[in-house]
């Protein structure tokens, strides 16, 4: 693809190219009408959370009391979803400056992207509490929009960035914007793939007769805490391993429910959640009161 394109005025192109790039999107109702006017020439994108993991596609559309939507042209839930609420101009770089951008003038110049996502903390590493499907709808949303433009990986950057700490902006918290860029330029290389990655089918038989809950105790719920505990050690190191069902691993499980797509998250381990735990069986027999024979 050429980067050397120049595109002035709205992308009325968006919602072809996301889905293009096998992004789930949903058109928002009126997306091509709404905005504070036209753009100029669109130099990037702009990355931000909302500062809640619920905030909905329809509140940036609509914006809030102190502040008109839309607040971006794009939003991002959790599952991947991706809404495209409008085509022009949207309230949400404010006041900064960056080397290819006119000060305090980042709205007119560039496509912004609002996550549903706390952030978690200015400190917290890189995707800690961005669910996988969310993250990658990220990565193909930048690089669809950076291929169209002409661009390199180079033209997305956080509103940190921009605005930086001294107006107190930090978003996209928990998000490392050199390993993005590089996520977003590796795939603005991949062409050919523009179909959604189905996640490998797990054998669910198995584990047909799994089911763990809160309170539940046993070697199962301690080879259950184990695997989490191991594999899953950003989120799950903390799990004390001893056969009991409690709070802490009811917040594992459903973490790991958070970040695994297709799966429920409601806290118990049943068939689909102990297959793509790749959960060990302990046999029956290990069990202390099994009636088994
Ligand atoms: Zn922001």
């Amino acid at each position: 693809m050429p980067r050397t394109s120049r595109w002035t005025g709205d992308p009325v192109w968006i919602a072809d190219v996301l889905r293009a790039e096998g992004v789930d999107l949903v058109e928002y109702p009126g997306w091509r009408g709404r905005g504070h006017g036209d753009f100029e020439d669109i130099r990037g994108v702009m990355v931000h959370h909302t500062g809640s993991d619920y905030a909905t596609a329809a509140s940036i559309a609509n914006g809030r009391p102190d502040l008109d939507g839309p607040l971006s042209q794009l939003h991002i839930a959790r599952d991947g979803t991706v809404t495209v609420v409008a085509a022009g101009v949207a309230w949400h770089a404010g006041v900064g400056m960056y080397p290819w951008l006119p000060t305090n003038m980042g709205n007119w110049h560039l496509i912004g992207i609002e996550c549903a996502n706390s952030g978690t903390s200015i400190s917290a590493p890189h995707r800690r509490s961005w669910p996988d499907a969310q993250y990658l709808a990220l990565v193909r949303c930048c690089a669809a929009l950076n291929r169209r433009l002409g661009q390199t990986s180079s033209r997305t950057i956080g509103h940190k960035e921009y605005a930086g700490r001294a107006q107190g902006k930090w978003d996209p918290g928990a998000i490392d914007m050199d390993t993005l860029r590089a996520d977003i330029e590796a795939r603005i290389g991949t062409i050919t793939d523009t179909a959604p990655t189905p996640r490998p089918p797990v054998p669910v038989g198995g584990y047909a007769d799994v089911l763990m809950f809160r309170g539940v105790e046993g070697p199962q719920v301690a080879e259950l805490q184990r695997r989490l505990k191991y594999a899953y050690a950003s989120y799950a190191g903390d799990l004390v391993v001893d056969g009991v069902y409690g709070p802490q691993t009811e917040a594992a499980v459903r973490e790991f429910q958070r970040r695994t797509a297709g799966l429920k998250v409601d806290g118990i381990v049943g068939p689909a959640t102990a297959a793509a735990l790749r959960l060990t069986i302990v046999t029956p027999a290990a069990l202390p009161d099994s009636r088994a024979v």
